[in-house]
């Protein structure tokens, strides 16, 4: 199989290199967690990061032990997001700072992720979450305010580098795939975090897959992200209701207009034929957007996050035969493992907190 998971996840680092997060209890991974933690209680240095998502952020305070331990999570914080500047900027100043009273501790650095652009100045250029912080300097904001390296930067980028470092510690070049709304993306290669020339590299979603697919919200037909995300999901289960192949489906939402995506994976476990046919069909997407990945960027796994990712088993099973038979060319003489799920729901914050410490370590 020219595919894999990881080959034994016995051997799995803290955080799991196996299909499912429940590989991170084996007893290697304990012992490694025995090893972090010894090592952390002697010099770890503390950060602060924060996840602006849609409706909610999360932001925690971490230690990163030494050597690229695992990352231990001490405290959250979580606080509704704010569509307006100064509120936003308000809720990350007020999640920051009762980490930093409840700890007693200064961190070393503050890491921002949001969904959208962040050029390499730090400026945010797009935020369908946050629509007022475009054209701000956030972390120039925050670091005014605390007096600490801070790094804004795209969700997605922080997921990849918190990938990197929590789920396959021992790969060089990995792509992380966020499928939520829309689709994040990430990249590191041979061990850096891909930026490009205005620090937008890695963002797959708006790749064109079919020139004459559905309109894209960001002006263009036919992106991944409007078959491969959970708003493409609820396009394909429309489809299909509307053919007359998914009736639980239908039953499900009350109308062809109601269908959304949540209402086939809710179907899922109860063998439906109708939602399974069109969450295979939603999963030969993602797999061919995976596969042009693989081919540009020569990854040695890939990492699938986001809301769809906790249909993890399933998905998985789905993209890789699809990747072993209708895109077998991608695949050819690699051995890309593809893991879904294994981040679990803090890795953004995560990840922002291990970026920040990029930064402060310039
Ligand atoms: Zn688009």
């Amino acid at each position: 199989m020219p595919w894999a998971t990881a080959p034994d996840a016995s051997t799995s680092e803290p955080g799991g290199r196996g299909r499912r997060p429940a590989a991170s209890s084996s007893n290697g991974s304990h012992r490694s967690r025995v090893i972090d933690f010894v090592a952390m209680t002697l010099t770890s240095p503390r950060y602060i990061g924060v996840d602006v998502g849609g409706t909610k952020t999360l932001s925690v305070l971490v230690e990163l032990p030494p050597h690229g331990g695992h990352p231990i999570v001490l405290d959250r914080e979580l606080l509704p997001s704010r569509a307006d500047s100064d509120e936003a900027v308000g809720m990350i100043v007020q999640a920051v700072t009762a980490l930093m009273e409840r700890a007693a501790t200064v961190p070393a650095a503050i890491g921002v992720g949001l969904a959208g652009f962040v050029d390499r100045h730090g400026i945010v250029r797009s935020a369908p979450n946050t629509p007022g912080l475009v054209g701000m300097d956030v972390a120039g904001e925050l670091g005014l305010r605390f007096d600490l390296p801070t790094l804004v930067d795209n969700d997605a980028n922080c997921a990849a580098v918190a990938a990197h470092r929590v789920v396959a510690r021992d790969v060089d070049s990995l792509v992380a795939v966020t499928l939520g709304t829309g689709i994040g993306g990430g990249v590191v290669l041979d061990g850096r975090l891909l930026r490009g020339a205005n620090g937008f590299a890695g963002e797959p979603g708006h790749m064109v897959i079919d020139p004459d697919g559905p309109e894209c919200p960001c002006g263009q037909r036919g992106c991944w992200e409007t078959f491969a995300s959970g708003t493409g999901l609820g396009r394909l289960a429309r489809e299909a209701v509307a053919a007359g192949r998914a009736p639980r489906v239908l039953a499900a939402a009350g109308s062809v207009e109601a269908v959304r995506g949540e209402h086939v994976t809710d179907l899922l476990h109860t063998g439906d034929d109708g939602a399974l046919e069109v969450f295979a069909r939603f999963a030969g997407y993602v797999a061919l957007g995976i596969a042009n990945l693989i081919l540009l960027l020569d990854p040695e796994a890939v990492v699938i996050g986001g809301g769809l990712s906790a249909h993890g088993e399933l998905l998985e099973h789905l993209v890789g035969a699809e990747l072993d038979t209708r895109f077998a060319t991608s695949v050819r003489h690699r051995n890309v493992k593809i893991l879904v799920g294994p981040g679990g729901p803090e890795s953004g914050a995560i990840g922002a907190a291990i970026l920040g410490a990029h930064r402060q370590a310039g």
